[in-house]
Formats: C-alpha cells, structure tokens, sequence
C-alpha cells in the first residue's frame, strides 16, 4: 500500500503533492489556492484511504514549488497536511506544513474596532496553538480560533 501511494506520488515529474489534507478541508484548500486558475496539471485526490486518517485528500500540482506565505495560508487550513517536493520524479523533500510563531499580514483581526480594520496598516498575528490554529491578535489580543479565520 505504501509502495502504491510513493507511485502516485512519482507520477509527477516536478512539483508539490499536498498530502494528508483532512477530508472535510481538501476543497477549501484547493479554492484558497486558486487551482482553477493553475496553468499546470493538477490532480485532486478526494476521500482516499488513510491509515492515520481514515480519509484523506491529496492535491498534486506540476511545476509548482510552494512559497513561504503559501504554505502559512494551507497550514492555517489544514495543518496537518504534508509537503511532498518533487523533482526529476523523486520526493527531494516532505515537510509538515506546520504555522510559524507569529503571522504577518495574512489574516484579517475580527475585532472591529481593533486599530489594524481603522487604519492602512498590516495585521500581526501570535500563533498561540499550532495544532489546532488559534491565533492572537498583536495590537488588540482577540483571539481567532481556526473556524473564524479571514485570510487578507
Ligand atoms: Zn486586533
């Protein structure tokens, strides 16, 4: 079973496979990222078997090499999924998502009368819990629990 997945995997030539999305959050990821728009091939994997997950999804996309802000906006989503980098058709790299500890500019503050909704001025972020994603505001300390995530 594992030798099949490393298969799929291998099918890509060059690009990011994005696996071990929750079930529930594969679509929500897949519309943050803009893959209607993507010039490369993608293929999305929905309710595939998981050992750890039960289901899962997977996202494949050619050509395509994650940057650091791209890969904060999947963790505040689906952090547990995982990073496969892919080049000349071997996995080069697997990483957890993961959050950083502080957020920059990313999500909006649900606070509307926190001064970053009233003034032109980027929002900051402590990632407080990175497992579960909850986030607090820097300037007015709301916090933001994953589910009322406003991404910028
Ligand atoms: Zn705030």
């Amino acid at each position: 079973m594992e030798k099949k997945r490393e298969l799929q995997v291998a099918a890509l030539e060059n690009g990011t496979v994005i696996d071990h999305i929750p079930h529930d959050q594969l679509f929500k990821v897949v519309s943050l990222l803009d893959i209607q728009k993507s010039v490369t091939p993608v293929t999305i994997g929905y309710g595939l078997d998981s050992k750890q997950m039960g289901k899962k999804g997977i996202i494949k996309i050619a050509d395509k090499f994650f940057r650091a802000d791209e890969i904060d906006r999947i963790a505040l989503i689906a952090p547990s999924s995982q990073l496969n980098i892919i080049r000349d058709y071997e996995v080069v790299e697997k990483k957890k998502v993961g959050l950083p500890d502080e957020l920059v500019g990313l999500v909006k503050c649900t606070n509307p009368k926190c001064i970053t909704n009233n003034e032109p001025m980027r929002t900051r972020f402590q990632v407080i819990d990175k497992d579960n994603v909850t986030l607090k505001c820097h300037y007015c300390e709301m916090k933001i629990k994953k589910e009322d995530v406003v991404m910028n």
